[in-house]
């Protein structure tokens, strides 16, 4: 068994609050070995299960491997849950006996050297209320889920590159993590300032070569440019241009991928569902006329409604600054917990989920008839947002990379975050 130590993202707290949300949202992944257990549970009508309904759904897979999933209710909800929003596996047999994705959930687990990184999912309601026991209360529980989903070769892997092609030791790669992680813990900033801050000084690091650059001389170039960069923060966000026309094109088929109700249950793969995506997409394109409503707490809204200044409310500011450093500790946003990017284009894309919640949030208020967020609008879109960001396939094509770079080189990363956060 693996020898290695958690790292706890201490400023986090979770319990289950049991309201099923992941239960309606996520499809959940089961090995054969949980698929035998589940056939020998024997589940029958009388345990509120139709005869006609599926409990599992073949999702592929080789000679040697085939893969399922658990089926889902007409309304989208598990095969499993119950009238009153509860688990029947856990009902009736106890935790222990439902799957391992079910017991992970909202946890995730990465390599990080010689310890493995504990990092959190806020699609999560509660993870974004930070409500429950902290981690270091949980650490007994934390380090049993991680000895079933942590491989024995965990100390074996390589850090994620900085830039494409520059890999450093974990030691030196831990230095980028420390500073970015000190950047968000800057209770004297709002989090705009503290979010252009690091893209500033990340941007120099993007330009930077570290062949020579080890060690104390790279805890030193870190110190130097984030110094530095701090000092370029212009005195009045305001002053930040709008972001560019083809900026605000890309970011809207950015955030519409975020905005999206992304379900094996909603999936529409006929002709017809495939048609209304590429509408849909085409519809962001152009950016004129209303936003289609691709879930059912949006309603219809002209595309420039989003464009008027709605206000941050300053609750927000804890939402966010948790939200990054705890994906930011957990090494949650590149390498392998984040479709393979480096770190500095992971960062870019986590720098975006920032102006795509508010994006989201607006669309909420909108389809309120207000003019205005509140903090729930803010916790609500992050909700949204971050169902996806790490786990939607779609999120690591080539195609939404590019525009993550494409953001990035434009300078219009900075420049929507401050749009959006008027
Ligand atoms: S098996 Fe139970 S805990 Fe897992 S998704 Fe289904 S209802 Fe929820």
């Amino acid at each position: 068994m693996a020898n290695f130590g958690l790292q706890l993202p201490t400023i986090q707290n979770w319990s289950c609050q049991s309201c099923s949300g992941c239960c309606k949202q996520h499809g959940i992944f089961i090995t054969p070995e949980e698929k035998q257990r589940i056939e020998e549970q024997n589940w029958t009508p009388t345990d509120g299960i139709p005869a006609d309904q599926p409990i599992f759904v073949k999702m592929g897979g080789g000679l040697r491997k085939t893969w399922w999933r658990l089926a889902h209710q007409p309304d989208g909800a598990c095969v499993f849950l119950d009238e009153q929003g509860l688990c029947r596996i856990h009902g009736k047999f106890g935790e222990p006996a439902k799957p391992l994705a079910c017991r992970i959930y909202p946890y995730a687990f990465h390599p990080a050297g010689k310890k493995v990184t504990v990092s959190l999912r806020f699609s999560c309601p509660t993870v974004v209320a930070n409500g429950g026991r902290s981690m270091l209360e949980q650490s007994k529980e934390l380090r049993s889920i991680a000895r079933q989903v942590v491989p024995d070769n965990v100390t074996q892997a390589t850090p994620p590159d900085i830039t494409p092609g520059q890999r450093l030791d974990w030691k030196d790669f831990h230095r980028f993590i420390d500073a970015l992680d000190e950047t968000f813990d800057q209770d004297d900033m709002s989090f705009l300032s503290r979010l252009l801050h690091a893209g500033m000084w990340m941007g120099v690091v993007e330009q930077s070569k570290f062949d020579r650059v080890l060690g104390d001389r790279l805890k030193e170039f870190l110190d130097i440019i984030v110094e530095a960069s701090e000092a370029e923060l212009p005195d009045d966000l305001q002053e930040i241009p709008a972001p560019s026309r083809v900026g605000r094109m890309q970011f809207r088929l950015l955030a519409g991928q975020y905005a999206r109700k992304d379900t094996y249950a909603s999936a529409d793969g006929t002709l017809r569902g495939r048609l209304r995506l590429l509408k849909t997409a085409m519809n962001l394109t152009r950016g004129q006329g209303n936003l289609p409503p691709i879930q059912d707490c949006f309603r219809e809204v002209p595309f420039e409604t989003l464009e008027q200044p709605f206000g941050v409310p300053k609750e927000a500011d804890e939402i966010f600054t948790r939200y990054f450093r705890v994906k930011i500790q957990g090494l949650a946003f590149c390498g392998r917990a984040f479709y393979r990017v480096p770190l500095v284009e992971g960062f870019y894309s986590l720098m975006l989920v920032y102006p795509a919640v508010l994006w989201i949030a607006r669309w909420l208020a909108a389809s309120d008839d207000r003019g205005t967020l509140t903090v729930d609008d803010v916790a609500h879109a992050m909700t949204i947002a971050d169902h996806h960001h790490g786990y939607s396939p779609a999120f690591g094509t080539w195609g939404f990379r590019r525009r993550v770079r494409t953001l990035a080189q434009m300078g219009d990363i900075a420049r929507l975050a401050a749009w959006y956060s008027r």
